[in-house]
C-alpha cells in the first residue's frame, strides 16, 4: 500500500489550509450544493455564467483537505472557460483520480491538477476529490437540488 501521506503533497495541503475563491459570489446567477456522506465534505459552488462562458466560480462549505484543495483548484482551473471545457476537464480529472488515464495513456490539459493522480490509489477518496466537479456540473446543469455522491 502506498503512503497516505504521499498524497497530501504540500500543494493540496496548501490549498485546503487557505483556499483560492473561498468567498459567496454575489453575481451569481447559478449554484448548487454538493455533499459526500461517507466523508461528511459538504459544499456550495456559486458560479456566474455568461452565456456558456465561466466568467467567476468561486465555492464555500467544509470538508477535508482533498476536497477543499479539489474544489479550490478546479474554480481557477475552469474559470474563464466554457461551460464545454470546464465539462471536458471534469472528464478528464475523473479518470485522473480513477486510474483510467494511466491506462489508456492520453495526454490531458489537467495541469496543476495532476497532483491528484495519487487519489486513485486510495478509492474512498476519490468521491472527496470529484465532490466539487460533480457540483458544478450540477450548478451547469441549473440544477437546484443538492448533489450527494451516493
Ligand atoms: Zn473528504
Amino acid at each position: 500500500m502506498p503512503d497516505l501521506r504521499e498524497l497530501y503533497q504540500e500543494v493540496i495541503l496548501e490549498h485546503s489550509k487557505a483556499p483560492r475563491n473561498y468567498r459567496e459570489l454575489a453575481t451569481a446567477n447559478y449554484r448548487a450544493e454538493g455533499y459526500n456522506p461517507l466523508c461528511g465534505d459538504h459544499f456550495t459552488v456559486y458560479l456566474d455564467l455568461e452565456g456558456d462562458s465561466i466568467r467567476d466560480i468561486t465555492f464555500q462549505g467544509s470538508g477535508c483537505a482533498i476536497s477543499q484543495a479539489s474544489a479550490a483548484m478546479m474554480t481557477q482551473s475552469v474559470k474563464g472557460k466554457s461551460t464545454a471545457e470546464a465539462e471536458k476537464l471534469f472528464g478528464q480529472f475523473h479518470k485522473l483520480v480513477t486510474g483510467q488515464s494511466r491506462e489508456d495513456g492520453k495526454q490531458t490539459d489537467l495541469g496543476k491538477l495532476a497532483v491528484f493522480s495519487g487519489v486513485s490509489e486510495f478509492p474512498v477518496r476519490v468521491k472527496c476529490a470529484t465532490l466539487a466537479w460533480h457540483t458544478l456540473h450540477a450548478a451547469m446543469q441549473g440544477k437546484q437540488e443538492t448533489v450527494s455522491t451516493e
